[in-house]
């Protein structure tokens, strides 16, 4: 299977760029850049510089012989797993490869302010950070829901110097953020950048977020191969718009052999509406600007996504996952809360590993993805961030649990 798109920036039937008029020579103008320095040598230099030396890679592929142990006992099968340590990047996740391409890009159009959305912050953050180091203007656009729940990342934002703007419209989460981005970009479209967190929004972001994650993926390749001697069996991240899977899947989409699977959002549970299983239980629909699966209620609205974990609390998902859905290149998943909290325990206690809740509920498919393969399989989980911001959450949960 080709990783390049049937029609630019489709794949399959969904993709494409749903947005209005004003927008579109904006896109056209970044799909061209990207098209160009993407392959420019001097512009890949940098780029790599920047991975190396700002954001921290390569990242190591570090074997769980413990975890794999615990699963040996629990589901009688033997397993080599390897995580994939996105945790130790800059600002403790994977989100910083995606921004300090786009502001490369966003340098060489000559665009002097940037604007982006942010769920949880974490995204927010990232953004924040590369524009401090380019010295750029950075606005964020956050639902006040997120303002008030994620108080400490607001702070890191500003310490940064970005302002960030509470968004008050619809259910003042992620979407609405989205919207409110998109609004500021159509109005500024000439000064400004949007630096989109995701595999998701019109062409070219998918396919630009994705290239620009590939580089989790192409490492991970080399270094399986050089722990074991062979490709892994399986790939495992988790799934909220899709980036950190995209950027593990896309250094194995063309071997066959190797099984790719995404792990969503739960929540309370399939059987509720509070879950964020948006390639599990959603359907075919247009949300910001792509076509895609999407949550939707009764009447067709855009349902409210629920996950422990905000990284994962979209109702969206980038379009090559729904493609790869369709097709079953790939298969997905879903983890709860519950499963994903027991995860982050888990992983702590057996590795010294403490995951950030998206990137638990990689872990906590493990055991169901232990029984499709065979003996002695390898498998590498997408530790996609690390848990610190998670702690009042976690704390929260297992309360003297832990303590005890
Ligand atoms: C944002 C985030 C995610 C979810 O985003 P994807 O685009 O699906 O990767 C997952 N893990 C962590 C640690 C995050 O910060």
């Amino acid at each position: 299977m080709s990783t390049v798109p049937h029609a630019p920036g489709r794949f399959g039937p969904y993709g494409g760029r749903y947005v209005s008029e004003t927008l579109m020579p904006a896109l056209e103008e970044l799909t061209a850049a990207w098209e160009h320095f993407s392959r420019d040598p001097t512009f890949r230099t940098e780029l790599d510089r920047l991975l190396r030396d700002y954001v921290g890679r390569p990242t190591p592929l570090t074997e769980a012989a413990r975890l794999a142990d615990h699963v040996a006992r629990v589901q009688g099968r033997r397993l080599r797993v390897f995580l994939k340590r996105e945790d130790l990047c800059h600002t403790g996740s994977h989100k910083l490869n995606n921004c300090v391409g786009q502001i490369l890009l966003a340098q060489r159009l000559g665009k002097k302010r940037i604007i982006a959305e942010t769920g949880a912050g974490q995204h927010g953050v990232a953004t924040a950070t590369v524009c401090a180091l380019f010295g750029l203007p950075c606005e964020i656009y956050m639902g006040a829901v997120d303002v008030e729940r994620q108080s400490l990342n607001v702070f890191r934002m500003q310490l940064l110097g970005a302002r960030v703007h509470s968004v008050k419209d619809g259910t003042a989460t992620l979407k609405d953020a989205m919207n409110e981005a998109m609004r500021d970009w159509v109005t500024n479209v000439s000064t400004t950048h949007y630096v989109l967190g995701t595999v998701a929004g019109p062409h070219p972001y998918p396919t630009m977020v994705g290239e620009l994650q590939s580089v989790i993926g192409s490492e991970a390749r080399a270094q399986i191969q050089s722990a074991t001697g062979r490709l892994p069996d399986a790939c495992l991240a988790c799934v909220g718009g899709g980036s950190n899977a995209m950027g593990l899947f896309r250094g194995f989409l063309n071997d066959s052999q190797v099984r790719l699977f995404g792990v969503e959002a739960a929540g309370e549970g399939l059987h509720t509406t509070h879950h964020a299983a948006t390639l599990g239980k959603g359907r075919p629909g247009v949300l910001h600007g792509t076509r895609s699966y999407v949550l939707c209620d009764d009447d067709g609205q855009i349902a409210e996504a629920h996950s422990v974990s905000a990284g994962l609390d979209y109702p969206g998902v980038g379009p090559e996952h729904s493609y790869l859905r369709d097709t079953g290149r790939a298969e997905y998943l879903a983890a709860t809360d519950q499963e994903a909290l027991d995860a982050c325990r888990l992983l702590a206690r057996c590795e010294g590993i403490i995951p950030a809740l998206e990137s638990a509920h990689a872990v906590a498919a493990l055991g169901r993805v232990a029984e499709r393969l065979p003996d002695g399989a390898s498998v590498i989980i997408n530790v996609s961030g690390r848990g610190d911001k998670d702690m009042g959450t976690i704390a929260k949960y297992f309360g003297a649990e832990v303590s005890s």
